[in-house]
């Protein structure tokens, strides 16, 4: 990877520990402060979306103002919608000015080392699987489904993590019994699926079409329980379709970087994505849409406007 490291805020009582592609993960330090946080809430991290974007496995500047906002106030919005079928890691939202907003103190889980995918449509990584095999992780579809289609029932098609930088590789589920037990993977299983059904409903109604998304989840060390972690059913993590626009056959219009992706592989920004050379700046415009975007889907998912 040639992308640079990021630079993360200074939090008082907090000490960085972890920064993913788009995300700062931060443990309570040894200060007053910091000891006070941990009597209070326990065993947590600290963890903040930032206005990075990544696509093709880079991470890319500038950044979308206001994306780190949006990606977690959608999540948040999203663990109450699905707080009746799982537990999820949110403590509290009380968290240092610098980062308010975008930033939620969580139960510090023990991540499952895989990516929960449920997808009820076909496209991307699934849709090349397809393509060669008839299958996506193993689960025989139908023939004649064509980019876009609509599956005829959600298929959990788990993929394994990939070091930053790397692909995340698709899987089957028969891999992630023997990752994590039998026991374990069915649960996993049947809690993406679980999501998946009660989010597409939801966005479904308001005239969104959630095609597929990505969960993680990790054990709470105190309870034993799988508990769902991370950011949940955000344009970074899902494929949001507009309803009204869905047509199967070609790739469809979303509420997410698609601007960002359309650009990068465009002739417009000579960057070649099979080469080492990292990408080049966003143009303004790209990351003005792109912002547009971001705002669009939480405000059609939500019903409500956000203040950015
Ligand atoms: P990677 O982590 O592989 O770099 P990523 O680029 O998507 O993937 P981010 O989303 O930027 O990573 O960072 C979030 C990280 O925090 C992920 O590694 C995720 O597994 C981890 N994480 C999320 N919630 C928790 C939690 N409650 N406890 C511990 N780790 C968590
Ligand atoms: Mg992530």
């Amino acid at each position: 990877m040639t992308d640079a490291t990021p630079t993360v805020p200074v939090l008082p009582g907090w000490r960085h520990v972890y920064s993913g592609k788009v995300r700062d993960l931060y443990e309570p330090d040894d200060s007053v402060a910091g000891v006070a946080l941990r009597d209070r809430h326990g065993d947590v991290v600290l963890v903040i979306a930032s206005d990075r974007v990544s696509a093709y496995d880079h991470v890319l500047s500038p950044g979308i103002p206001g994306k780190g906002v949006v990606l977690t106030q959608l999540s948040l919005w999203w663990f109450e919608q699905l707080a009746d079928l799982v537990p999820n890691h949110v403590v509290t939202t009380d968290v240092p000015e610098a980062v308010a907003g975008r930033a939620m103190v969580c139960r510090r889980l023990d991540m499952v080392p895989v990516e929960c995918v449920a997808r009820g449509y076909l496209t991307g990584s699934g849709l090349a699987e397809y393509r060669e095999t008839g299958e996506v992780t193993g689960i025989r579809l139908p023939a004649g489904l064509v980019d876009g289609s609509r599956l005829p029932e959600p298929i959990f098609t788990p993929a394994r993590k990939a070091e930053l930088g790397e692909h995340d590789e698709n899987v089957r589920f028969s891999a992630v019994v023997d990752l994590v037990g039998p026991e374990t993977a069915e649960r996993l299983r049947d809690l993406t699926l679980a999501v998946y059904g009660r989010a597409e409903q939801v966005a479904r109604e308001r005239g969104v079409v959630l095609a597929d998304t990505k969960l993680e989840f990790g054990t709470d060390p105190d309870t034993g329980e799988l508990t769902l972690g991370d950011e949940v059913l955000t344009p970074d993590s899902s494929r949001f379709w507009p309803a009204d626009q869905w047509e199967p056959g070609h790739a469809q219009p979303s509420f997410d970087k698609q601007f960002v992706r359309d650009w990068l592989t465009s002739a417009a920004s000579g960057w070649d994505r099979a080469g080492d050379v990292p990408p080049p700046a966003l143009p303004q415009d790209v990351v003005e849409r792109t912002r547009d975007r971001y705002l669009e889907a939480y405000e059609r998912l939500t019903g409500r406007p956000l203040a950015l």
